[in-house]
């Protein structure tokens, strides 16, 4: 199967704990390239944007207040199935519910504070990676 791109969210409780380097490396035993990467701090309007799919749901404004504590590093991944793969190593959302092995088992702090972003399907991540990134600063 030819190489796919998925979209990264390191997260505020990940940078706070200077986890970027670990994390990354996780990423990147699980097959994946970081070919895109930039430390940013979301603004409120990039959050509540990024996130719109969860507006009506009751998390999304400490979401969206999460989202925006702190630095995050966004990244574009590349990889043979990148969306699943990059999903397999996150774990599941809710770090209770996370396989050992996984990015969340290992480091979320909460089912909000979990560390990682992973685009769902391969429609969502290329949307989500041009929210981000322009063409120019994805070198793979
Ligand atoms: N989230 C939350 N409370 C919940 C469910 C989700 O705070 O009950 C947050 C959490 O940070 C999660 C994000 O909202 O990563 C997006 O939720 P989604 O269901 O898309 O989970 P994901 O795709 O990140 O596993
Ligand atoms: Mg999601």
């Amino acid at each position: 199967m030819a190489a796919t791109r998925t979209f990264s969210i390191i997260k505020p409780d990940a940078t706070r704990r200077n986890l970027t380097g670990a994390v990354t490396k996780m990423l990147e035993d699980a097959g994946l390239r970081v070919v895109a990467s930039k430390r940013i701090r979301m603004t409120e309007d990039q959050a509540k944007k990024f996130y719109e799919v969860h507006a009506e749901r009751p998390f999304y404004g400490e979401l969206v207040d999460f989202m925006t504590s702190g630095p995050v590093v966004v990244q574009v991944l590349e990889g043979e199935d990148a969306v699943k793969r990059n999903r397999d190593v996150m774990g599941a959302t809710n770090p209770a519910d996370a396989e050992e092995g996984t990015i969340r088992k290992a480091f979320a702090e909460s089912i909000e504070a979990n560390s990682v972003h992973g685009s769902d399907s391969d429609e969502n991540a290329a949307t989500e990676i041009a929210f981000f990134f322009s063409d120019d600063e994805i070198v793979g």
